[in-house]
C-alpha cells in the first residue's frame, strides 16, 4: 500500500482523478458553513460541564467533497492529505487567531489503542500541519483515559455523558493562557467543551476550538 503509493501518481481524495492530493476542483468546492453566524459557537452555559470553551470555528461546510477527504484521511490511512486541507483551512484559523491572540494548537486526543489501530492520530496531524502553516505552536497537552463508545449515534446529553472522564491534562505539562483545541469535524461541540473543561480545571485561561469540517 505504502509503496503503492510511492509509485503511482496520487489519486485525488475528493474525486478519484489522478494528479493530486486533493485537487484543484475539489478545493474549489469547500465552503464555508452556510450561514456566517453558524461559523462560532458560544458555549452553552446550561451544559453540565459548563462555559469553558470561549468559541469554536469550523472552517469548511462538511459537504459530500469534504467529507470523502476526511474519512479518507481517518479511516484509510492517508496521512498525506492533513497538508493540504490545513493549507486549505489555515485562512480560517487565522481570523480565529486574530480573536484568541497568541495560541498553542492541541489535538483532540484518541485513546493510544486506537491511534495504535490507525497508525495516527488525524486531529494531531491536522494540528501540526495547521501550526506550520500559521506560523504557530502545536503541542499536546491532552490524553484520553477512556476509549469512548462512538458517538455518531448518540444527541448532545448522551454525547457529554458519554465523554465524562475521558481527559486529562497531562501531569508533566505546563498548561499556556491560551489554547486552541483542533478535532477534525465540530458536530454538537460536546467533544470541544469537555476538553475545555479539563484544560480550564488545568489552569488555561482562555480555550478556544477549531475544527476543518462542521456538521450540522
Ligand atoms: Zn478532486
Amino acid at each position: 500500500m505504502a509503496l503503492l503509493d510511492l509509485l503511482l501518481p496520487p489519486a485525488c481524495a475528493g474525486c478519484g482523478r489522478s494528479g493530486d492530493l486533493v485537487c484543484a476542483r475539489c478545493l474549489r468546492r469547500l465552503r464555508p458553513p452556510a450561514d456566517p453566524v453558524d461559523r462560532f459557537y458560544a458555549a452553552d452555559a446550561g451544559t453540565l460541564i459548563g462555559d469553558a470553551l470561549a468559541l469554536a470555528l469550523a472552517a469548511f461546510a462538511y459537504e459530500p467533497t469534504l467529507r470523502r477527504i476526511l474519512q479518507r484521511l481517518k479511516y484509510m490511512g492517508a496521512s498525506r492529505l492533513a497538508r493540504p486541507l490545513a493549507d486549505a483551512a489555515a485562512p480560517a484559523l487565522r481570523t480565529l487567531l486574530r480573536l484568541s491572540g497568541p495560541a498553542l494548537l492541541i489535538p483532540v486526543p484518541v485513546h493510544v489503542e486506537r491511534q495504535r489501530e490507525r497508525g495516527y492520530n488525524q486531529a494531531e496531524l491536522l494540528a501540526r500541519e495547521l501550526a506550520r502553516c500559521t506560523s504557530t505552536r502545536a503541542g499536546t497537552l491532552l490524553v484520553r483515559q477512556v476509549a469512548t463508545t462512538k458517538q455518531h449515534r448518540l444527541d448532545r446529553a448522551g454525547r457529554l455523558r458519554n465523554l465524562r472522564g475521558a481527559f486529562a491534562v497531562n501531569a508533566a505539562a505546563r498548561p499556556p493562557p491560551t489554547v486552541i483545541v483542533v478535532d477534525d469535524i465540530l458536530t454538537t461541540s460536546a467533544t470541544l467543551e469537555t476538553c475545555a473543561s479539563v484544560l480550564r480545571e488545568a489552569g488555561v485561561m482562555h480555550v478556544y476550538g477549531f475544527a476543518i469540517g462542521r456538521e450540522v
